[in-house]
């Protein structure tokens, strides 16, 4: 696991504004906003506000009030996308093995059409 949080990583620079993102929500802990390239009619990706690399580093180091503030942001999207009743995803990817691509912790929130199997586990 990269051991050491890259400021420069392309999420530390939205919560800087020195790129722009289309914000859905946000609290005092948590920014929730489009993902770039949309896999789902619904696909929002929540990060906490503060530099954690991923979701082992943010559940290990955060503080409690983070991390209900987190989980409160994304039941509050869950609810205002209109996606409680059909079902939804939520997606972490972390490390090599997990392809994660950004290293600042964030869940993807997939929804608003049937996602198909997660994966092929006899393949
Ligand atoms: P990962 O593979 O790390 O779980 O996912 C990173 C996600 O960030 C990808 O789904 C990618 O589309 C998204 N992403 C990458 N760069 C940007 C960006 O500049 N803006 C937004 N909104 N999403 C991005």
């Amino acid at each position: 696991m990269v051991s050491s949080y890259d400021e420069n990583n392309i999420f530390a620079k939205i919560l800087r504004s020195e790129i722009d993102c289309k914000k859905i929500n946000e609290n005092d802990y948590a920014l929730a906003f489009l993902d770039i390239n949309q896999q789902a009619p619904v696909h929002i990706l929540i990060i906490p506000k503060n530099p954690y690399i991923n979701f082992y580093d943010f559940n290990k180091n955060a503080s409690s009030a983070e991390i209900l503030g987190f989980w409160e942001l994304l039941n509050s999207l869950i609810d205002d996308q209109g996606i409680k009743d059909n079902g939804f995803r939520i997606i972490s990817n972390s490390g090599k093995d997990g392809n994660q691509d950004v290293p600042h912790f964030h869940l993807h929130l997939l929804g608003g059409k049937n996602l198909g199997q997660m994966i092929n586990l006899r393949s």
